[in-house]
C-alpha cells in the first residue's frame, strides 16, 4: 500500500469506527458485529505502526469508546476506567505472556470469564453504597447510581467495610432475560433489542429506573479501583476479600497460572464451559496477580499493559433460506420467520430464526433460496446475520399485505416496525391469546396444551378465551 493510499484508508476507518462507536456506547444499538468491528480496529492499528505520521492524536485506537450523554449527570473517575489489550490467538496471547515474564519477575496470572455487558463503578462510603457510574470515556462517566440501586445483587450497605470503596464491575442481562425481553419487544411490535449486552446497556442507561428494574439486571464484580482502610497486595485475593464483602465477584482459575500452556487450558476450559453460563461471555481476561507488578507493566492511554482479552471468535455458519413462514402473534403483529438448513449452534441444531419485520429483510436484502449467514445472539436467540450471496433469479421479498391466516388486509403503524392484523376474531391470534392465557405465566391451567387448545378451536368448540370457562365435560 503506497502513503497516499494508506492515509486515505486510515481517515476512512477512523471515521467508520468513531461512528460505531457513536452507535455501540451512546445508542446501545450497533449496527455491526463486534468481529466487524474488532477486525476494523485492528486494521487501524496495524498501519497506524506502518505509518505513525498519519496517526491521528484522537485516533480510536487511543482512546475509550462513548461519551457521557447528557441525560444524566456527569461523573469524574478518580482512578481512570480503562479497556482491555484484545488478543485473538493462542499465539497472540503466548506473546502477551512472554512479554510480562520478560519485563516481571516470575510473573503470576488470574485468568477470568470476560462478561459481555457495561462496564460500572460503584462507591462505598463506610460501607454504604453512595454513588454508581457508567465507564463514559474512561475519564467522566454517567451518574446512574438510581438505576443500579434496582439490582438486586449490588450490596447497598457492607458489614465490616472499609471507609472508602470503589469497585468496578460488569453489569449484564443473564440470557433467560433477555429472550423474555426479546419476545416482549416483539408482541409489542418494537425493534426488539440486538444482543444481551446491548439490551443490559439500554436498561441501565433509563432515564426512569423502573424500567431498569424491570429488566433484571445483574452484575459481577472484577476489579478494586481505589480502598481506603484495608491493604492488599493481589488480584485474586482481593477478589476473595470482596467476596466476604457480600459482593458477587467474576470467579478466577482457584490458584494463579504461571505458564503459557497452563493459560491455554484455562481458556479452552472456559470456552467449553461458557455455553452453560447464564449469561455471555465474549472472551477471557488474563491478568498478572500482583498489584505491586502491575505498576511496573504501567498502561497505554487506553488499556493496561499488564492484561489482555482473549477474544473468542464469533460462531457463525452458512446455510441456504429455504422459506419465510408468517406467524401472527397474540396481539396481530405478523413475523416473518426464516427456515433454512439445520445447522450446529452453540450446542444445538438450529432450522428457523426469526427476520422481525419487512425493515429487517429489505436492510439486509434477504431473498428466498439466498446463502445467509446465521449465529445464536446471546448463545440463545437465532438470528440471520447477513446474505453471503442472492440465489439466482432470486427477488427482494415484500411481506404480503394481508394476514396469512384470515385474509384481513394488514395494517402498519408509522411508529412501528411491525405490521399488523387488525381482525379481533382472527383465529391465529385467539389461539395465541389461549395458549398465553393457559400458560404458566398466567392462569396456569393444567392439561390445557396447544395441541388441546387446537382441537377445541378446530371443532368450533371455543371462539373466545370466555368460552373456556362455559365448555361442557363431554
Ligand atoms: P472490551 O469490551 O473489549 O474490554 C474491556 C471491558 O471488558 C472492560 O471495560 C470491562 O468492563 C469488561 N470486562 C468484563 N469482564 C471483565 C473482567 N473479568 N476483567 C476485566 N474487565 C472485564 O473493550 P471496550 O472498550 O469495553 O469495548 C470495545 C469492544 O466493544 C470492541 O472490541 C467491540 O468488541 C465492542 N464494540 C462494538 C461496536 C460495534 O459497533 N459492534 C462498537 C464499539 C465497540
Amino acid at each position: 500500500m503506497d502513503e497516499a493510499t494508506a492515509k486515505q484508508r486510515m481517515a476512512e476507518l477512523q471515521q467508520q469506527l468513531e461512528r460505531y462507536n457513536e452507535e455501540y456506547y451512546v445508542q446501545d444499538a450497533p449496527s455491526v458485529t463486534d468481529y466487524e468491528y474488532d477486525m476494523l480496529l485492528r486494521e487501524l492499528e496495524t498501519l497506524e505502526q506502518q505509518y505513525p505520521q498519519f496517526a491521528a492524536a484522537d485516533s480510536p485506537t487511543k482512546h475509550v469508546g462513548g461519551a457521557a450523554s447528557r441525560t444524566f449527570e456527569k461523573v469524574p473517575h478518580t482512578v481512570q476506567m480503562m479497556s482491555l489489550q484484545d488478543v485473538f490467538s493462542y499465539e497472540e496471547m503466548n506473546a502477551f505472556v512472554q512479554k510480562c515474564q520478560e519485563e516481571l519477575e516470575n510473573p503470576e496470572f488470574s485468568v477470568e470469564p470476560k462478561i459481555d455487558g457495561l462496564s460500572v463503578s460503584l462507591e462505598y462510603t463506610n460501607g454504604v453504597f453512595t454513588r454508581g457510574s457508567t465507564r463514559g470515556d474512561g475519564f467522566v462517566g454517567e451518574d446512574v447510581t438510581a438505576n443500579l440501586m434496582t439490582i438486586a445483587n449490588i450490596p447497598k450497605k457492607l458489614e465490616h467495610a472499609p471507609a472508602f470503596l470503589e469497585v468496578r464491575g460488569e453489569v449484564y442481562m443473564p440470557r433467560k432475560s433477555f429472550a423474555a425481553l426479546v419476545e416482549q419487544q416483539e408482541l409489542n411490535g418494537e425493534t426488539p433489542a440486538k444482543n444481551p449486552r446491548n439490551a443490559a446497556a439500554g436498561s441501565l442507561r433509563q432515564k426512569n429506573a423502573v424500567v431498569t428494574a424491570q429488566r433484571s439486571l445483574d452484575i459481577w464484580i472484577f476489579n478494586i479501583q481505589q480502598i481506603d482502610g484495608e491493604i492488599l497486595s493481589e488480584h485474586i485475593e482481593s477478589l476473595e476479600y470482596l467476596r466476604k464483602l457480600g459482593f458477587p465477584t467474576v470467579i478466577p482459575h482457584s490458584k494463579p497460572l504461571r505458564t503459557a500452556e497452563e493459560i491455554r487450558a484455562e481458556i479452552a476450559a472456559i470456552g467449553e464451559a461458557k455455553l452453560h453460563y447464564a449469561y455471555d461471555t465474549d472472551g477471557v481476561v488474563v491478568k498478572v496477580n500482583s498489584f505491586a507488578q502491575r505498576e511496573e507493566m504501567g498502561a497505554t492511554s487506553k488499556v493496561p499493559k499488564w492484561a489482555a482479552a482473549f477474544k473468542f471468535p464469533p460462531e457463525e455458519k452458512e446455510t441456504t433460506l429455504r422459506e419465510i413462514q408468517l406467524s401472527v402473534g397474540r396481539t396481530g403483529v405478523i413475523t416473518p420467520v426464516a427456515i433454512f438448513d439445520p445447522v450446529q449452534l452453540a450446542g444445538t441444531e438450529v432450522a428457523r430464526a426469526t427476520l422481525h419485520n419487512q425493515d429487517f429483510i429489505t436492510e439486509r436484502d434477504i431473498r428466498l433460496g439466498d446463502t445467509i449467514v446465521v449465529r445464536k445472539a446471546g448463545e440463545i436467540i437465532p438470528e440471520v446475520l447477513r446474505v453471503k450471496c442472492h440465489a439466482e433469479g432470486a427477488l427482494p421479498y415484500q411481506l404480503p399485505n394481508a394476514c396469512p391466516v384470515c385474509h384481513t388486509q394488514a395494517v402498519r403503524d408509522p411508529e412501528e416496525a411491525a405490521i399488523r392484523c387488525p381482525n379481533p376474531d382472527c383465529p391465529a391470534q385467539l389461539m395465541k391469546r389461549m395458549i398465553h392465557f393457559v400458560s404458566k405465566d398466567a392462569m396456569n391451567i393444567d392439561g390445557l396444551g396447544p395441541q388441546n387448545l387446537a382441537a377445541l378451536q378446530e371443532n368450533g368448540l371455543v371462539h373466545s378465551v370466555a368460552d373456556l370457562y362455559s365448555l361442557k365435560k363431554k
